[in-house]
């Protein structure tokens, strides 16, 4: 008996290939530009196309978007696993600025293969949300700094992310971990309630460690192991 194979289903389509040289222009002039720039850039640009993806470990990248794209989609990549201060942070934020908010979560039942598998569990509960968050988009925006890592050193302030064809936009690129704090107390914002606990850097609960005044922030972040990045920046 003969079988007909059935028709593969088909890719979403990927949006154009950016202009290279007008991303790295932008890039160019907005590096020394306010970060508020950089996302009404992005905004004007793009649209309902480009979305923030948000780690709510703070507020401050959602509290510059809200003064020149208060309408952009704000998206929470909810792991399942997030303590449930973050949570609660998560909705406090969300009234405070009526946010547009899309809260992304894995599409795998809760396991513990963060014990055993941390970059397959982070590939489920992270990577394959936010690809469905992104589809169709053009743009996204995020909250990395340079000075977060190593790694991070040389982020621009608008790139080609080229794993996702899509522009990335990270407007605090230059900002400081000083800056960050003098923002916060400037603008008088919500702060996450574990970040007064030595939680330098915040995410899900197995993988996060509170860290001593004098260490990176984010040594606590998959603490003991090699890991250092969850992959949703490449
Ligand atoms: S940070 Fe830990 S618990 Fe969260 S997705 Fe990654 S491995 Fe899993």
């Amino acid at each position: 008996m003969s079988t007909t194979a059935l028709p593969q289903p088909l890719a979403p389509p990927r949006p154009p290939t950016p202009d290279l040289e007008a991303l790295a222009e932008a890039a160019r002039v907005l590096e020394s530009r306010p970060a508020t720039e950089a996302i009404e850039w992005a905004w004007g640009r793009y649209g309902p196309d480009v979305v923030l993806a948000a780690s709510f470990q703070d507020c401050v990248l959602i509290d510059l978007a809200a003064q020149v794209a208060p309408t952009l989609e704000v998206v929470f990549l909810d792991t399942g696993y997030h303590f449930a201060e973050t949570l609660w942070y998560v909705e406090q934020i969300r009234r405070r600025y009526d946010l547009h908010l899309t809260v992304v979560g894995p599409e795998v039942p809760a396991d513990d293969r963060w014990l055993t598998d941390p970059d397959g569990c982070c590939a489920a509960r992270k990577i394959a949300p936010l690809a469905r968050a992104l589809t169709g988009r053009r743009a996204w925006i995020s909250g990395l700094r340079r000075d977060d890592a190593p790694s991070r050193a040389a982020t621009p302030v608008v790139t080609l992310d080229v794993a996702r064809g899509l522009v990335k936009v990270n407007p605090i690129a230059t900002w400081s971990h000083a800056d960050v704090e003098g923002y916060v107390r400037d603008r008088d914002l919500p702060v996450h309630p574990l970040a007064d606990r030595g939680y330098g850097s915040i995410g899900c609960w197995p993988c996060t460690r509170p860290v001593g005044p004098d260490d990176n922030p984010r040594a606590g972040r998959w603490a003991g192991t090699t890991k250092t990045e969850c992959g949703l920046h490449g």
